[in-house]
């Protein structure tokens, strides 16, 4: 296994993220042979040919499906099931938990959801009642306070800490529920998810990953010990910023089935155009994100020797605060990078002079975008907070384009 044993995402220092070698056959192959991240991506979740059907079916379009006589399962109703969501989480199922078709008794089912936070709405929703306790990052994605106030308003004690040094640690106890966010956004802090795990079972705490910034080539919660992999596929999941997308991989049945139940009464499905859009762009995620993360990490090291430039986070970098524990966790570290100019107009003028990376919100696509974080309000960053995404250009363009900008942006300061 990949992450078992500490297997080291990437050797220290090197330019490239190295694809696992250790991963098991996409579906459709009993064998279990050891295939490479890239190998399995084109193949997750395609059904076992059928002469001539397309390789990956085209999006069903149904709200209903026929039905005569008794509900005998199988696809009945559209806000329940549908063929194309069935293809798209056996591939997700596939890439966040490899092994689990081969190890007898494992259990892992994905369920996928019209966003992230619909996925995310429901694992918290349909785990927590009233007079239960729920951990929370305090420095992770920008909804997140918004959902502690509905939390509290329902009656549930929200913990908050930091993603870094394990802080949550400190504040599990009696809880019901950790939700871990690593590398967290947008600050791109670490947490041991392995040891939290561990702390948190010992408690008899639920266990929840946000895997939205690593996507599941770049780490795998369920085999860290998480009870749920929770994620956006919004993201460089899908990568176009086309769509969106969430989804819950959850290894044990009876949570998966109050989850389940809880995109039933909720009512948070994708279109099947999505979902299919969704399964499409999975077999370019091992293109991407290699791409992506090489070019992450060259604007990484260009920009440290940028004296304008402050508080370079990347855990790619072997000198970041957060690079040891990725290391042990990570496969690959995201195409998410963030640093800080002296002033909001500093930042604003950077961004204007880019011509290469649109300022936009979001991350993960293969076009590079950065934002000035500050302007949304609730992350708690500098006025010249930029978190950047590197996209999938080539790598001499991008780290040219930035560097221009920030020339630039100097000199309209005289
Ligand atoms: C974007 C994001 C979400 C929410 O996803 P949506 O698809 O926008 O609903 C959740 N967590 C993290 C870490 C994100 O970046």
């Amino acid at each position: 296994m990949a992450c078992s044993d500490g297997t080291r995402a990437v050797p220290g220092g090197s330019t490239h993220a190295v694809p696992g070698e250790d991963t098991r056959a996409a579906s459709g192959d009993d064998s279990r042979a050891v295939l490479g991240d890239g190998t399995r991506a084109v193949r997750v979740g395609l059904p076992a040919p059928v002469k001539h059907e397309p390789t990956l079916p085209g999006p069903v379009f149904a709200a209903h499906f026929h039905l005569p006589g008794d509900p005998t399962g199988g696809y009945a109703y559209g806000r329940d099931e549908n063929p194309t969501w069935t293809h798209l989480e056996r591939a997700i199922g596939e890439l966040e938990a490899p092994d689990a078709g081969s190890n007898a008794g494992s259990d892992v089912e994905t369920l996928v959801f019209a966003s992230g936070m619909a996925a995310i709405s429901a694992v918290l929703f349909s785990q927590l009642r009233a007079g239960d306790a729920v951990v929370l990052p305090d420095d992770g994605y920008q909804v997140l306070p918004l959902v502690r106030e509905q939390l509290t308003a329902y009656g549930i004690e929200v913990r908050t800490a930091p993603t870094g040094d394990d802080a949550q640690l400190d504040v599990l106890d009696g809880a019901k529920l950790l939700w871990i966010e690593t590398p967290s956004n947008p600050g791109l802090d670490v947490c041991d998810v392995r040891r939290l795990a561990e702390a948190a079972h010992a408690r008899g705490v639920l266990v929840a990953v946000d895997n939205t910034l690593a996507t599941p080539l770049g780490q795998r919660p369920l085999e860290l010990g998480a009870d749920f992999a929770v994620a956006s596929g919004t993201k460089m999941l899908t990568g176009h910023g086309d769509i969106l997308l969430g989804y819950v991989a959850c290894r044990d049945a009876e949570l998966t089935t109050s989850v389940r139940r809880w995109r039933k009464i909720v009512g948070a499905i994708p279109g099947p155009m999505e979902a299919w859009l969704a399964h499409r762009s999975l077999a370019t995620l091992q293109l991407r994100a290699d791409r992506q993360n090489a070019n992450a990490l060259v604007l990484a090291q260009a920009l440290r020797e940028r004296a304008e430039v402050a508080g370079l986070r990347y855990p790619g970098l072997p000198d970041d605060p957060s690079h040891k524990v990725a290391a042990r966790q990570m496969r690959r570290f995201g195409c998410v990078l963030s640093f800080t100019l002296s002033t909001r107009e500093r930042a604003e003028r950077f961004l204007e002079s880019l011509r290469l990376v649109d300022d936009a919100t979001s991350f993960g696509g293969v076009r590079s975008t950065a934002e000035r974080r500050g302007r949304w309000g609730g992350d708690a960053v500098p006025e010249g907070f930029i978190r950047f995404s590197a996209g999938a250009e080539d790598p001499d363009d991008l780290v040219a384009d930035v560097l221009r900008a920030l020339d630039e942006s100097a000199e309209a300061a005289d």
